[in-house]
C-alpha cells in the first residue's frame, strides 16, 4: 500500500482582533488532538520577539529587507502590514502540508483572509469575538507580552478587525473557552465529513453498497 493520503488537508483561517484568543484557541485544539492531520502555519513577521517566543515556532522573525526579499521573489501565499510590521504566509509550507492530507490553520488578519480566499475559494474562515471589549482589554493585559502602548494601539485596531467578521463564514464569541474550543472543534470535524472528501476517504465502502445494493 502506498503511504500517499487518501484526501487533501483542509484550510481554515482563524481571525480575530489581537487579544480574543485565537491562538490559545487553535493551541488547545491542536493539543486536544496530539496534532493528529492538523498544524498551525507558522507566519513569517518583521516584529520583534515577545519574551519567549522562538524563531521557527511561533514566526520566522525577518528584517524588513529579508521580508521586502520574499515579496519581491512570491514566497508569500499572502502578506499584509498590520500594526506597522510585515506579516505574512509561506506559499510552499501550505501546499506541501495540504497535499500530505493535514489540515493547516491560518492565524492571519482580515486583509490576509481576503488574499487566501482569492487564490483558495475552499478556504474555510473563521472569525473569533470577545463577548465585550473591556474583556479584550482584559486579555491583552493579563496576557503580559505587550507594553502599555502598544496594547492602546491594538485596542484602537480592534474594531476595524471585527468589522470585517461578516466577510467570515464561521462566528465564534470567545466567552467560555471550553464551549469556544467546542464550537471550533465541530467545525473542524463537520469539514472533514464533506462528501467529497468522504468519497475519497471511504472509496471502497460506497462502491461495496452501491455496486451491491442494487
Ligand atoms: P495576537 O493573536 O495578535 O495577539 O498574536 P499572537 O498570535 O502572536 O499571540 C499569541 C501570544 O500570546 C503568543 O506569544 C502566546 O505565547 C501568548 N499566549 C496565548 N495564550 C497564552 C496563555 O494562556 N498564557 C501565556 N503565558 N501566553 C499565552
Ligand atoms: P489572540 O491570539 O487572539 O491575540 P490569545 O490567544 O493570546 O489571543 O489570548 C489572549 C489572552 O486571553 C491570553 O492570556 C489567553 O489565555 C486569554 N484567553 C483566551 N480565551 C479566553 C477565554 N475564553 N476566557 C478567558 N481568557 C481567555
Ligand atoms: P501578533 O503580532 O500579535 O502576533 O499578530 C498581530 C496580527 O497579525 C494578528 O491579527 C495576526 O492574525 C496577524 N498575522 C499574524 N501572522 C500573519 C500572516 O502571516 N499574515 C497576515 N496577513 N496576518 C498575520
Amino acid at each position: 500500500m502506498s503511504n500517499k493520503p487518501l484526501t487533501h488537508g483542509n484550510l481554515f483561517i482563524i481571525a480575530a482582533p489581537s487579544g480574543a484568543g485565537k491562538s490559545s484557541l487553535i493551541n488547545a485544539l491542536l493539543e486536544k488532538h496530539e496534532h493528529h492531520q492538523m498544524q498551525v502555519s507558522v507566519s513569517s513577521t518583521t516584529r520583534e520577539p515577545r519574551p519567549g517566543e522562538r524563531d521557527g515556532e511561533h514566526y520566522h522573525f525577518l528584517s524588513k529587507a529579508q521580508f521586502e526579499a520574499k515579496i519581491a521573489a512570491g514566497e508569500f501565499y499572502e502578506w499584509a502590514q498590520v500594526f506597522d510590521n510585515y506579516y505574512g504566509t509561506s506559499r510552499r509550507i501550505i501546499e506541501e502540508t495540504l497535499t500530505r492530507g493535514i489540515d493547516v490553520f491560518l492565524d492571519i488578519d482580515w486583509q490576509g483572509a481576503r488574499q487566501v480566499r482569492e487564490v483558495y475559494p475552499a478556504v474555510q474562515s473563521i472569525f473569533i469575538m470577545p463577548p465585550s471589549l473591556a474583556v479584550l482589554e482584559q486579555r491583552l493585559r493579563k496576557r503580559g507580552q505587550d507594553s502599555n502602548d502598544v496594547i492602546t494601539r491594538r485596542m484602537s485596531k480592534a474594531h476595524a478587525e471585527m468589522s470585517h467578521c461578516h466577510e467570515f463564514d464561521y462566528l465564534i464569541i470567545n466567552d467560555n473557552f471550553d464551549h469556544s474550543l467546542t464550537q471550533l472543534e465541530h467545525i473542524v470535524f463537520a469539514q472533514r465529513l464533506r462528501t467529497p472528501a468522504q468519497q475519497v476517504r471511504h472509496a471502497a465502502i460506497l462502491k461495496d453498497l452501491l455496486e451491491n445494493g442494487a
